[in-house]
């Protein structure tokens, strides 16, 4: 199969749909890869790295849509690339059509088949080819948080690990699950006096004993978030409620009762966020003061970290990918129902059920 991997043309996005060692695993697999010149520069990969792995350079993104079977990308396509997506042709990146009536359109109109990274699912439920993204997100918190406490960003000059014979930062962690996790695990590293809080009991079991004596799990009642935020020189805003805007677990009020200077940093804020006064930032300009307390909102952190964020998703989507072009992709859903998830359109079809759904689509 001849697979094309275009520059990212969303603006600000610096990952790439293909490593140049994913470029040269696909070619070891029988297969031609091209790639667009300079797909991989916000990443450090040089051209040369992908043609010393047996890839071929082209110029254009023209040539990639018109001359290549399935094209592996970061983000949804524009509506320029929409544009270049013909019948037959196969499209892997993340799509989030729902929201997107638009894009839905152009896809369904191109007649080409198109698989969404985050519809693709694994054991228990799980969403395999997100979690890099929210495990980056929630590393990427505690070093926006430290950054943001320094006394020149606005915040009240805390190091969060101390140092002999001064006191820790405080941590407090809201929402257990990926992002928490990760989020957790850079706080208690650094040697900050960290605190996870959820609502569920499995996750508040799960992180316990993963922690034991190096972060304590407190349940996410009203009471016992107002107490632990008002203690906090860092909070991360990581909870999900699957389906739903993010509930606003922290109140304007409650800013009154914390530290001067404090960090509210809400991962959330791309479901809206998890914080009453969050309004989504951007890494250019990351924060904002209300009532004496600095906000991170970057609704996109893991683009800071393009190299990371970059290698992270290909260990997950490769795998899928060399499936797909050494069987086919029917056969590869055939063989693994949980990629079959991934279909969102087909031959001028919504196929997707929750997309279809939510866009008027007959299925
Ligand atoms: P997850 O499902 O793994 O974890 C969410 C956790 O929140 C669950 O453990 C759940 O029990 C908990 N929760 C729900 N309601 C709660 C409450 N009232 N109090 C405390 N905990 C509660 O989800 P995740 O992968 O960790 O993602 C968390 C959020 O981060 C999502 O909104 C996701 O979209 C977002 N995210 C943002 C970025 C970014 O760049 N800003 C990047 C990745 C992920």
């Amino acid at each position: 199969m001849r697979i094309g991997c275009p520059a990212e043309i969303k603006n600000r996005e610096y990952r790439v749909g293909l490593t140049p060692e994913s470029a040269k695993e696909l070619v070891a697999h029988g297969h031609e890869v091209w790639i667009e010149a300079g797909a991989g520069h916000g990443i450090g990969a040089f051209d040369s790295e992908y043609t010393a792995g047996g890839a071929k350079v082209v110029d254009t993104a023209e040539e990639i849509f018109a001359g290549c079977e399935m094209i592996v990308k970061v983000k949804e396509p524009q509506a320029q690339e929409r544009a270049m997506l013909r019948e037959g042709q196969l499209l892997y990146t993340y799509l989030h059509l729902a929201p997107d009536p638009a894009q839905t359109k152009d896809l369904v109109d191109s007649g080409a088949t198109c698989i969404a990274y985050e519809t693709v699912t694994g054991p228990n439920g799980a969403l395999p080819l997100l979690k890099p993204m929210s495990q980056v997100a929630g590393r990427m918190s505690i070093q926006a948080g430290a950054n943001a406490l320094e006394k020149a960003h606005g915040g009240r000059g805390v190091l969060l690990g101390g140092v002999p014979g001064v006191m820790p930062g405080k941590v407090v962690v809201i929402g257990g699950g990926v992002v928490g996790f990760n989020a957790a695990q850079m706080a208690a590293g650094m040697g900050a006096d960290t605190v996870i809080m959820d609502r569920n009991p499995d996750v508040l079991e799960k992180v316990g004993t993963h922690f034991e004596a190096r972060a304590s799990t407190r349940f996410s009642s009203k009471a016992n978030l107002e107490e632990a935020v008002a203690e906090a020189d860092l909070v991360i805003g990581a909870v999900l409620v699957v389906g739903a805007a993010a509930p606003k677990l922290v109140t304007r009020e409650m800013l009154g009762s914390m530290k001067p200077g404090a960090v509210l940093v809400d991962v959330a804020i791309d479901q809206g966020g998890c914080f009453e006064t969050s309004k989504p930032t951007t890494h250019d300009d990351p924060t904002y003061m209300v009532d004496g307390i600095v906000h991170y909102c970057v609704a996109n952190m893991p683009g800071a970290v393009s190299r990371t964020s970059t290698y992270a998703l290909n260990n997950v989507t490769l795998p899928h990918a060399l499936r797909i072009a050494d069987m086919g992709w029917k056969e590869a859903m055939r063989a693994d129902p949980h990629l079959a998830q991934g279909l969102n359109v087909h031959a001028g079809r919504v196929t997707y059920p929750a997309v279809a759904t939510e866009l008027g689509y007959d299925l």
